[in-house]
């Protein structure tokens, strides 16, 4: 035993004891059940304002420890306001994320074990569950079996990795001579302006710059427009310019909506670029059969991306990156220092040699314990109530006058506005904009926005494995009451 300091007598070779930590820990593991149970006692969106959280923290580190038990209590009082509920069922802004109890168990493990699986040996079951938990998911999605997953952090890294496996697919040997090397044609990534930012990070970091990315216009249904890409993927071509990658959405951020996917494989087939889908939300969805006809073609990809951490159940982080062609992956990243060498290395999957990162979580031991809790159809049963919900509620907006819906509603996302009479379509994106500030600050439902076509439109997303239909018919109720609040505030008004 170290000497013991300050107010904490429980000391143990500088870690707490294992009493304290049995005692903190029981009363953390209470605390989340309760919590968790008991989402409606918080508002859903945090209702702090900025700084209010660190002016109630010293500035400094105390230099003596302190009980755990006023740390958990400092931790209800301080911390937990600041807290934006993203377990509550009615948070359906964004992509509404979710952990679950298998899930929450599954990090605790995770963290108690601390296992960096850099190398098959620095904990054999961390990489062979990996590889097992990402195939299980990849049978459930219906992929074929010559897709391997990695798991990363999140879809941003996933794209990231799949871009540089892309870029060395080129045989330009950017690897080694990077991007100023000699006679180095210019290269050029395709995607929609749909797409997510995190292509553009992407693009940003392997050095392949924003104009680099061709931002493909998307048709009325928000998915990329075929002509046009195919158009500019020859006019390059002629140009000199070298395309690498066409990455195609299965989900858009903003609507959900669907790009052609089968058209663009068979385009990428044509010209050998690789192909990139990215899934990262809708992925998911794929566990249903009846939704399979909107991954059609998604077969013929070189890489997906699909993110656990978004639409089954899984707490942040997991993203999972599927690459048909692994050896390539392998080829882009592995780098293996003396200190890293070892005997089995040919023999074994050593996760490092496929992403950036060499430090990786044990991620995959939450995967496999939500897989198994829930099974494949309770996984299934939840995320088609989701669509079930957002397509009753789609019908609900259509069918209400002085609302409507501005894209397609494919899966669990909708995207609406309040649309009375009005002058212009600046009065009406002022409108909704106070209309979704209103509704998020009773509390009771988060919702976020996007912009179509220079139109606000209000965004909500099903995802929560609590969410009920009552929830969402909350949800609409408070919108609905809002949006005649607001009306009579403007009838009030003389302009
Ligand atoms: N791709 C799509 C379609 C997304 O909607 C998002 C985030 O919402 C991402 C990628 C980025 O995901 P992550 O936060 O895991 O980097």
């Amino acid at each position: 035993m170290r000497h013991e300091t300050g107010s904490n007598k429980e000391q143990c070779h500088g870690d707490i004891s294992p009493r304290v930590f049995k005692d903190q820990a029981h009363r953390a593991v209470d605390w989340i059940a309760e919590y968790l149970e008991d989402m409606d006692q918080y508002p859903v969106l945090a209702r702090t304002r900025p700084g209010d959280i660190k002016a109630k923290i010293p500035k400094s580190p105390p230099a003596i420890s302190e009980p755990l038990e006023r740390i958990i209590d400092d931790f209800q009082e301080i911390i937990l306001p600041g807290i934006t509920h993203w377990n509550h069922p009615r948070f359906f802004a964004y992509f509404s994320i979710t952990s679950s109890y298998p899930g929450i168990i599954g990090e605790m493990l995770c963290s108690a074990l601390n296992v960096n699986a850099m190398l098959w040996r620095t904990s054999p079951s961390a990489t062979e569950l990996e590889e097992v938990a990402t195939d299980w998911l990849r049978q459930m999605l219906g992929l074929p079996e010559q897709f391997r997953g990695v798991i990363n952090d999140s879809a941003s890294v996933s794209s990231l990795c799949a871009l540089v496996a892309a870029r060395e697919y080129t045989g330009l040997n950017i690897r080694e001579d990077g991007l100023a090397g000699g006679s180095m044609p210019q290269l050029r990534i395709y995607t929609s302006e749909e797409a997510h930012s995190s292509i553009e990070k992407a693009a940003i970091v392997i050095g392949i710059g924003q104009r680099g990315v061709k931002k493909i216009p998307t048709d009325e249904s928000f998915r990329m427009d075929l002509q046009v890409l195919t158009r500019t993927i020859q006019e390059d071509i002629d140009n000199g310019v070298k395309p690498i990658c066409a990455i195609p959405t299965i989900g858009t951020t903003s609507t959900t909506s669907v790009d052609p996917v089968k058209e663009i494989s068979e385009l990428c087939k044509r010209h050998g670029i690789w192909l990139h889908i990215d899934a990262a939300y809708g992925g998911s969805a794929a566990t249903l059969q009846e939704m399979r006809p909107l991954f059609a073609g998604w077969e013929m990809a070189d890489s997906i991306v699909v993110n656990p951490h978004k639409w089954l159940f899984t707490p942040i982080d997991c993203s999972i990156l599927y690459c048909r062609r692994s050896d390539v992956l392998k080829q882009a990243f592995s780098l293996t220092p003396e200190y890293l060498r070892t005997a089995e290395a040919d023999k074994v999957t050593n996760l490092m040699d496929y992403g950036v990162s060499l430090g990786r979580r044990f991620r995959a031991l939450k995967l496999w314990m939500i897989i198994r809790a829930f099974g494949t159809e309770g996984i299934a049963n939840t995320i088609r109530e989701h669509i079930s919900y957002a397509k009753r509620l789609a019908s609900m907006i259509q069918a209400t006058p002085n609302f409507e819906l501005l894209a397609p509603v494919p899966f669990s996302t909708l995207v609406f506005r309040f649309s009375p009479k009005s002058p212009d379509n600046s009065d009406l994106n002022a409108l909704n904009e106070q209309l979704m500030e209103r509704v998020n600050q009773t509390g009771q439902v988060f919702l976020s926005h996007t912009k179509l076509r220079g139109k606000f439109g209000i965004r909500l997303t099903i995802g929560n494995v609590k969410t009920t239909w009552e929830d969402v018919a909350l949800a609409w109720h408070i919108i609905q009451e809002k949006a005649s609040e607001l009306s009579d505030l403007n009838r009030g008004i003389p302009k």
